[in-house]
């Protein structure tokens, strides 16, 4: 990685700045949520269209519908692809030299029930934090892959492999369905950077992850104000909980000889709701007929899901025949997502890892971090199914997936000189 190249991307894209920021901002304030089974994201998708038009950039904005009907083993069947586009575009190369992927999700999660300090669509800018949803996760890094493309395109700088650009759907929710649209329809690349929420540390590896809802049912409620004794189910989730503790502390245990080492609690278990009856002034006296944990557990990439989640079913099949109530009442098991996510890693000493080493070295100005994400996302799909070799690289913020999300913009600058750097070396060997 030369200098020069480090310096030349820092020098196309400081004069795209003003417009980069206005089209994150207009991304931010395009409502694109998506809820399964569906989603709402082409309005934005239209934004980004034209902006690359507006910059002489040739693209496409195509239907994900046809994989419903594809048979990929890959595609969820209980989501729905209507009217919800990929934007693509292909930067040719001079045909020699490996190809880049710079793939994005346009979907970002609703804005959830708890306030904003501020319109979660507002897009303001205060003190280069841009504010909104979606800002951070990912509006922030497709605007910073789009930065490459134009950059490219307005200085005429021929690379040798071919870039490509995608953003896609259904991405939240362990979707993947606009990533897998691409690989069918698009084909594939030598190396792929994903832009989601970094800090600007490379990660080079992704966690599976697995959500599921155990729940009981016992009792009637209808019986309240009758003499008869009432089952809940309340209490006996009490104790369902300590069992997810148990089993938390278990995964806790276990050591990651990989890109997680460094990491205190590697692979965790997270309850992230439980639920009986509502505290709803309207419902004044009544005991719950059903209560439900959602329990999140996560995967290294190493490991062997199946078995894993087989183990757990087996652990909680055992805590049930030692609970009178539950063998009374069974544990309904119903996974949220379907079938798991799974992770990905690639080798610290692999030269797609290297050459993004080296250009954010360059350009940064110092070593970056090597790390491993903290979650689960489309890299898995795209390296394990798609055999590409996939990265994690993204701007500085915070508050993906809760209120107040906001997304440094400086730092998405950042993100753009060192892909762009990284895209220059990469499709020129
Ligand atoms: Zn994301």
């Amino acid at each position: 990685m030369s200098f020069t190249t480090a310096r030349d991307a820092r020098k196309l894209i400081r004069p795209l700045q003003g417009e980069l920021k206005r089209l994150l901002q207009q991304l931010v304030q395009t409502n694109s949520v998506a809820v399964p089974p569906g989603g709402g994201e082409t309005p934005a998708q239209q934004v980004l269209q034209s902006f690359f038009r507006a910059n002489g950039v040739h693209t496409e904005l195509y239907t994900t519908e046809f994989i419903e009907k594809s048979g990929n083993p890959l595609v969820r069947k209980t989501r729905r692809y209507r009217a919800r586009k990929n934007l693509s575009a292909r930067l040719r190369g001079r045909g020699r030299g490996r190809s880049l992927l710079l793939n994005g999700h346009m979907d970002t999660v609703p804005a959830g029930k708890v306030p904003w300090s501020r319109s979660p669509w507002s897009g303001v800018d205060r003190g280069g934090r841009i504010h909104g949803l979606g800002s951070f996760d990912m509006k922030g890094g497709v605007v910073a892959n789009a930065a490459v493309i134009c950059a490219l395109k307005k200085s005429g700088i021929k690379t040798g492999g071919d870039i490509l650009f995608e953003s896609v759907v259904d991405e939240e929710w362990g979707g993947g369905g606009g990533t897998i649209a691409a690989r069918l329809r698009g084909g594939g690349a030598d190396a792929c950077i994903i832009p989601e929420g970094t800090q600007l540390e490379i990660y080079r590896a992704t966690r599976g992850g697995f959500v599921v809802d155990l729940s009981a049912e016992a009792g009637n409620s209808a019986a309240y104000f009758s003499k008869s004794p009432l089952m809940s189910p309340a209490v006996p989730i009490g104790r369902l909980l300590g069992w997810v503790d148990a089993c938390a502390k278990r995964r806790s245990k276990i050591k990651s000889g990989g890109a997680y080492a460094s990491f205190p609690d590697p692979v965790p278990v997270q309850v992230l709701a439980v639920q009986a009856n509502l505290l709803d002034p309207e419902t004044p006296l009544s005991v719950p007929s059903q209560a439900t944990v959602r329990v999140y557990f996560q995967f290294l990439p190493e490991e062997d899901v199946k078995a894993v989640i087989q183990g757990i079913k087996d652990s909680l099949k055992q805590f049930e025949a030692s609970d009178a109530f539950f063998r009374k009442y069974p544990i309904q098991w119903t996974p949220l997502i379907g079938a798991p996510l799974l992770g990905h890693e690639l080798p610290a000493d692999h030269p797609w890892t290297r050459c993004m080493f080296e250009s954010a070295s360059a350009v940064l100005g110092r070593k970056p971090v090597i790390s491993a994400a903290p979650y689960p996302c489309d890299a898995g799909l795209m390296h394990r199914d798609f055999g590409i070799p996939t990265l994690l690289f993204g701007p500085c913020g915070a508050g993906a997936h809760n209120p107040d999300e906001y997304v440094e913009f400086d730092s998405v600058l950042r993100t753009a000189e060192v892909l762009l750097a990284a895209a220059l070396e990469w499709t020129n060997g």
